[in-house]
């Protein structure tokens, strides 16, 4: 899991930018999910592998919880994501205008 825990939660944050980049928007950890699968993820990995994840990016303030029905939790977007490039570990990353400048790569955590 060692990759996974570095790995997916960048491609959660790249697949909201790129899918769901707009505050008005309804999101589901299942839509997420099923759209990091057709590009490739694990098949093998459940919504329950990713529920800390999630946790993560809710808790960083980058999305807010607005509903739940048993597994599935419905999400908006606190502000618009930014694509921008961390110089410290040269990686596309992808922060909402109200996060901390701070590269969301667990190994990096650099000032950006
Ligand atoms: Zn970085």
């Amino acid at each position: 899991m060692s990759i996974s825990n570095t790995v997916l939660p960048l491609q959660i944050r790249k697949t909201i930018f790129e899918k769901f980049n707009d505050t008005n928007v309804r999101f589901t950890n299942d839509e997420i999910l099923e759209l990091l699968k057709s590009n490739g993820l694990d098949s093998a990995i459940t919504i329950d592998d990713v529920e800390q994840y999630f946790n993560q990016l809710r808790d960083a303030g980058l999305i807010r919880q607005i509903a739940q029905n048993f597994t599935t939790n419905y999400y908006k977007l606190f502000d618009v994501v930014e694509k921008m490039k961390c110089t410290s570990c040269n990686q596309e990353v992808y922060l909402g205008k109200m996060e901390p400048r701070v590269c969301p790569n667990s190994e990096c955590k650099a000032s950006i």
